[in-house]
């Protein structure tokens, strides 16, 4: 089989650090070349944008979009018209409504848009999925709390509109929650706070249900210091399950019944090429759809400035 050429673009934390070492991993999938107005790579031709790359560089067959999210969907839609395929890392876009029109576009053209929820393919995702499919849920109660100057540091795009705040990390934590539940959940109350200095939040309060009325409750802080978060906790009728550390281990009460290492990025390339193969696409909106309703429906509260 030849390998997909790609090339990724936004050359910072997640693509340095997550992408890179999964490509070199991945046997169907060959990186030559990246494009960023500043970061570099050795050993692959760089460019300095997306556009300089379509036009001076190598044959590439897809691209990863590592980029903020604010630009993402321009670029998505230039590399659609350039007959590439497009991985996207999350949140897909800035806004819901912008993904549409690229995912009318990869189908038109027969090439793959794959919006990717890393936090889908941590190793006791799956499990937990399967396990909750037996069980009757009665409750959820999520806490997804980190330090954003150590996790984030020097993203001014995090805090700007479209940044996301708190939610860039809070997406992972719906991701994984729509994915282990089979029912459609919606928002029914939400908290926002926003420094007083910033345009996207820095700590949420949500809650979630479903037709059934399941209470869902989520706490997201980006200013958690000390011991770090990303837990979802799951009362059932055989008693709680708990998924801790992003998804990698899960425990039904004290019984340890996952506790693994971080492969979500192996597992992200595996579905691309799978999908490439077929020029088929991969779009699900639904934790998106509950952030941007978080954003409708919430109350804003002013809290202190945020300083890196
Ligand atoms: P980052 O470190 O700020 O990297 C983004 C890179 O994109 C920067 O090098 C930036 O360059 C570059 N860039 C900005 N505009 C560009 C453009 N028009 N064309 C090409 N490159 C451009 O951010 P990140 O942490 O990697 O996050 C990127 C995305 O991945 C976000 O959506 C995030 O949610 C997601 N993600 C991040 C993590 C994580 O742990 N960090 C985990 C999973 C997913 P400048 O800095 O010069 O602007």
């Amino acid at each position: 089989m030849t390998k997909l050429r790609l090339a990724i673009v936004g050359f910072g934390k997640i693509a340095t650090t997550r992408h890179v070492p999964a490509i070199a991993e991945s046997p169907d999938v060959e990186l030559v070349a990246i494009a960023d107005p500043k970061a570099t790579l050795p050993d692959v031709p760089n460019f300095p944008s997306l556009e300089a790359l379509l036009k001076n560089g190598p044959g590439i067959d897809a691209v990863t979009l590592c980029t903020p999210p604010q630009v993402r969907s321009a670029q998505a839609r230039l590399a659609l018209e350039a007959g590439k395929h497009v991985m996207l890392e999350k949140p897909p876009g800035a806004t819901v409504s912008e993904i549409a029109p690229l995912l009318a576009a990869a189908q038109a053209a027969r090439r793959t848009l794959f919006a990717t929820w890393h936090s889908r393919h941590a190793p006791a995702v799956e499990p937990a999925r399967k396990l909750l499919a037996d069980r009757a849920i009665k409750s959820v109660t999520i806490i997804w709390k980190e330090d954003v100057r150590v996790w984030h540091p020097g993203q001014d795009w995090i805090f700007e509109p479209g940044g996301f705040g708190v939610f860039d990390p809070g997406i992972n934590a719906l991701s994984i929650l729509t994915q282990i539940l089979p029912q459609r959940l919606f928002v029914t109350a939400a908290e926002l706070s926003f420094p007083a200095n910033r345009e996207a939040p820095i700590a949420a309060r949500l809650s979630l249900s479903d037709v059934a009325g399941l209470p869902i409750t989520a706490e997201f802080d980006f200013r958690q210091t000390g011991p770090q978060s990303w837990d979802i906790v799951v009362e059932t009728d055989g008693g709680p399950l708990t998924l801790s550390r992003g998804g990698a281990r899960l425990a039904a009460g004290d019984d340890v019944l996952v506790d693994g290492t971080n492969r979500e990025y192996a597992g992200l390339y595996r579905r691309f090429v799978e999908l490439t193969a077929r020029g088929a696409s991969d779009v699900d909106l639904a934790p998106l759809q509950l952030v941007a309703d978080v954003f409708l429906l919430g109350a804003r509260n002013i809290v202190e400035p945020f300083e890196e």
